[in-house]
């Protein structure tokens, strides 16, 4: 997944007194008052059988995860890409440190607190009981996100009609895919995800984790005139960091924030 996606919005967050402001209909205060029972699950300690779903991490509510939504994030582990940004490599191997059966009934306890669940990664597709998981929190009432590379068009393509949103990551243009990647001809499954996207999908947003080294800014602009004029409406750029709360390597020029606001619907640079 990207190597920027997701952050714990803790209830740190939360106002703490009556005139922070409303403070009592504040979806992340009703979220830090629920009892102890409804704590999230632990990773697990015994091994668990090996047609358990990949989970690997769970953000039990976030609100940057999918922009404008209370989202509890499920991080599925197993990613065939090696992306040299990547700040997630613990998740790159497949294996299921939580228990679905245990993230599914904490899920039940946050009805009518949270508004989405997001699979993310790793590669949220790798999982092959994705298909399964997407049901069981849709049965919840959950709108259900996916943060994905675009690795396996194929199996989007089986997942797309359950999906309220994508966030789709674009690695870099054509020329410089593989080289983030750490794969050969990357670019292509990707193209196919953007294009189901375009053509059938659901409300989706293309990001890219961005530094100068490896695109710079006359080659981002080149790309993003490329996507806008595929029909992509929303386009995030995400500066490029030695870790998720450092600070940001190099900046994108003003110049060249200007033109993608003006090339996109929607332009976000975080
Ligand atoms: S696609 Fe895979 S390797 Fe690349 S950033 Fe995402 S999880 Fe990491």
């Amino acid at each position: 997944m990207n190597a920027n996606s997701s952050s714990n919005a803790a209830p740190e967050g939360v106002p703490r007194t009556a005139e922070a402001g409303q403070a009592a209909s504040h979806p992340l205060r009703r979220l830090a008052a629920r009892p102890a029972y409804a704590a999230p699950p632990q990773p697990v300690i015994q091994p668990l059988p090996r047609h358990a779903p990949a989970v690997g991490g769970l953000v039990p509510f976030s609100t940057v995860d999918w922009p404008g939504q209370l989202a509890a994030v499920v991080f599925i582990s197993g990613c065939p890409w090696r992306c040299h940004y990547c700040h997630n490599t613990e998740l790159q191997t497949r294996a299921a440190r939580y228990d679905w059966r245990e993230v599914r009934e904490f899920l039940e306890t946050r009805k009518g607190l949270l508004d989405a669940v997001v699979f993310s990664g790793g590669e949220p597709l790798s999982e092959p009981r994705l298909p399964a998981m997407i049901r069981d929190v849709k049965r919840m009432g959950y709108r259900v996100g996916l943060h994905t590379a675009g690795i396996y068009p194929l199996r989007l393509a089986d997942v797309l009609r359950h999906l309220d949103w994508v966030g789709m990551d674009i690695k870099a243009d054509a020329k410089g895919y593989d080289d983030i990647t750490g794969r050969r001809d990357s670019q292509r499954p990707a193209l196919a995800c953007l294009t189901q996207l375009l053509s059938t999908g659901p409300d989706f947003e293309c990001r890219i984790t961005w530094h100068p080294d490896w695109l710079d800014e006359a080659r981002l602009l080149a790309l993003a005139v490329e996507l806008a004029r595929r029909g992509v409406r929303r386009f995030a750029v995400q500066t490029a960091r030695s870790g998720p709360a450092a600070p940001v390597a190099r900046a994108l020029s003003t110049q060249a924030q200007a033109t993608l606001r003006y090339t996109f619907e929607e332009f976000t640079y975080r």
